[in-house]
C-alpha cells in the first residue's frame, strides 16, 4: 500500500498520593479524572473535535486513541495531543481537589506497568492490504516486533532483576535495566484474546473501514513512548517493513521458536547479543536480526523509492539505533530514543549519588519519567531543557488538539464539535456518524478513511446548524 492509515491508542496509569492518610482509590481517581468529559459528552466514551477517541474502560486506567492519521508526521502530533487532553484533565483534578482541601497528588503517567505490578497497554494500528496473506504477514512480522525493543523500548528499572519466566534463566537475579516495560507482561505470538493470552498480535479482524479490501494490523506488544522520534521510529520502521511485506519481497524465514520466551531474552538483554532459537534450527541475535530487516528495507527503498518524505530520517536513526546496541554506545542515540534518553538520566544520578538500580530512587526516577506533567515530569524537563528531538513542531501539536488530521477523522472532528456547540444528540464511531431524534438525513457512513470531503456528512453538519439557527 502506497499510503496507509496510522493510528495509536494508549491507556495511561493514573494514582492519587498522599504523603500521609488516605488517598483517593485508583476507580475513584478514573471517575473523578472523567467528571468534566461526562459533564459535556454525557459518556465516559466519547469522540473529540480533533476526531480522536477518549474513554474509560473496565479498570481505571483512561485511554485515549488517536483519530485515524495518513502520515508519520500526523500521528506523532495526534498521540502528543492526546497526551495534552488527558493531562490536562489531570491538572482539573488537581485544581478541584485543592479547591476541596483534599490533599495530595494526582500522578498521570504515559508508561505501561504499575508499582503492583500490572501492566496496561499501547495499541499500533496500521491499515493494511486485504490481499496480503495474513499467515505470511505475521510470520515476517513477530521476529521483528520481538526484537525492535532494542530501539523503541520505553526502558525499565528491574531492582530484583528479571522477573522469572518459567525455566528461562535471565540474569542472575542482580538490580538491572531492560529496553522494555511490556515484554516481561506478553504471553503469545498472536491470538483474537487480548486479556487472557496477551498475544503481540491481535487477530480480531475490525477493519474500521471497506473490510473488502481492508484489514486492521492491531500490534499490542509495544511500549507507550515519552519521546516523540520514538514513536515515529516504532511506526516508522514497521510502515516499510509491512509494505515490503505486502510488495510479496521474498524474506527468509526467521519464525522464533518461542516468541514469548525471546521477547523476555531481548528486553534483559542490553548487548543485544542474546541468542534466540529459531524454529527451523540455529541461532540469531536481535541485533544481527534487526540488521538483517534493515538491509532488507533497505534494499527495497532503493529499488521501489521512497514513499514518504521522512523515510530518510527513519531509516537513519534505526541504524544508528542498532550501532548504540552493538557498539554499546548509547549516546549515539540518547536524545532520541527512550530507553536510552531515560537510561542517561538514571545512570547520571546513580553515579553522582553512589547508587545502583536496586535502589528505591531509581525505580521512582524510572516512573517520574513518565508522569505527563509539565511540572512533575522527567521527559518533560528534559524536552524543556532541550535535551531530546522533537518530530513535529509544538504548534503542531496545539493545532493536532484541535482538529483532526487529513483523513475523514477531519469530518468526524467538525461533526463532534458542531454537535456539541449546538447541544444536539449524536452517536458517533470510526465510520459512523449519528444525529438522535428528529433529523432528514441521520445516519452517514463513512467507509474510506482517506475521505477528507463528504456531501453527505456537510448535509448533516449543515442540518445541525439549520437546527440552531
Ligand atoms: P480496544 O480498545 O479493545 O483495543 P479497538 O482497538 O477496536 O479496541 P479503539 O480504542 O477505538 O479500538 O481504537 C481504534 C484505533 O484504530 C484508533 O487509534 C484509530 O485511529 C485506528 N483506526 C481507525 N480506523 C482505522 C483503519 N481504517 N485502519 C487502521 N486503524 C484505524
Ligand atoms: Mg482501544
Ligand atoms: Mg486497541
Amino acid at each position: 500500500m502506497e499510503r496507509r492509515i496510522y493510528g495509536i491508542e494508549t491507556e495511561f496509569g493514573l494514582t492519587h498520593s498522599v504523603p500521609q492518610g488516605r488517598a483517593l482509590g485508583p476507580d475513584e481517581t478514573a471517575r473523578r479524572l472523567f467528571a468534566p468529559v461526562l459533564a459535556w459528552g454525557r459518556a465516559s466514551n466519547v469522540f473529540l473535535p480533533n476526531g480522536g477517541r477518549l474513554y474509560l474502560d473496565v479498570g481505571s486506567h483512561p485511554e485515549y486513541a488517536t483519530a485515524e492519521a495518513a502520515t508519520l508526521h500526523d500521528v506523532v502530533a495526534q498521540d502528543a495531543a492526546g497526551e495534552r487532553i488527558v493531562d490536562d484533565l489531570r491538572a482539573q483534578l488537581q485544581e478541584a481537589l485543592d479547591e476541596e482541601g483534599v490533599a495530595g497528588t494526582v500522578h498521570l503517567f504515559k508508561n505501561n506497568v504499575d508499582s503492583a505490578g500490572n501492566s496496561f497497554g499501547s495499541h499500533e494500528n496500521y491499515m493494511i492490504s486485504r490481499r496480503t496473506e495474513f499467515s505470511r504477514l505475521l510470520q515476517h512480522l513477530l521476529p521483528f516486533l520481538v526484537t525492535r525493543q532494542i530501539l523503541v523500548g520505553a526502558g525499565r528499572v528491574h531492582p530484583d532483576g528479571p522477573p522469572p519466566f518459567g525455566s528461562l534463566a535471565l540474569g542472575d537475579g542482580a538490580p538491572g535495566y531492560s529496553f522494555s516495560q511490556r515484554a516481561d507482561h506478553v504471553w503469545e505470538g498472536s491470538s483474537s484474546a487480548t486479556t487472557r493470552s496477551r498475544p503481540m498480535i491481535n487477530t480480531r479482524d475490525e477493519p474500521h473501514a471497506d473490510a473488502e479490501h481492508y484489514r486492521r494490523l492491531h500490534v499490542i506488544t509495544g511500549d507507550s513512548s515519552m519521546s516523540q522520534t520514538t514513536t515515529a521510529l516504532k511506526i516508522g520502521t514497521t510502515d516499510v517493513l509491512l509494505r515490503m511485506i505486502e510488495a510479496g519481497q521474498i524474506l527468509p524465514d526467521r519464525t522464533l521458536a518461542d516468541p514469548a520466551a525471546a521477547l523476555r531474552q531481548v528486553s534483559h538483554d542490553l548487548t543485544g547479543t542474546a541468542q534466540l532459537e529459531l524454529a527451523s534450527g540455529g541461532r540469531r541475535s536481535a541485533v544481527e536480526l534487526q540488521r538483517e530487516y534493515l538491509e532488507a528495507v533497505t534494499h527495497f527503498v532503493a529499488q521501489h523509492g521512497e514513499h514518504h518524505e521522512r523515510l530518510g530520517w527513519v531509516l537513519e536513526l534505526w541504524d544508528r539505533g542498532l550501532r548504540a546496541v552493538e557498539e554499546q554506545n548509547s549516546a549515539l542515540v540518547d536524545r532520541e530514543l527512550d530507553w536510552a534518553i531515560k537510561k542517561k538520566l538514571l545512570d547520571s544520578y546513580a553515579r553522582s549519588h553512589g547508587m545502583d538500580f536496586s535502589h528505591p530512587r531509581m525505580a521512582q526516577l524510572d516512573l517520574a519519567y513518565h508522569d505527563t506533567s509539565a511540572h512533575h515530569g522527567l521527559f518533560h524537563m528534559l524536552e524543556r531543557r532541550g535535551a531530546v528531538e522533537s518530530f513535529v513542531g509544538p504548534q503542531d501539536v496545539e493545532r493536532a488538539v484541535q482538529e483532526g488530521p487529513e483523513t475523514r477523522a477531519r469530518l468526524r472532528g467538525r461533526f463532534v464539535a458542531a454537535a456539541r456547540d449546538a447541544g444536539v444528540n449524536s452517536t458517533v464511531d470510526w465510520v459512523h456518524l449519528k444525529l438522535n431524534g428528529e433529523h432528514q438525513q441521520s445516519t452517514v457512513l463513512c467507509k474510506d478513511p482517506f475521505a477528507t470531503t463528504d456531501p453527505e456528512v456537510e448535509a448533516l453538519i449543515e442540518e445541525i446548524s439549520a437546527g440552531r439557527a
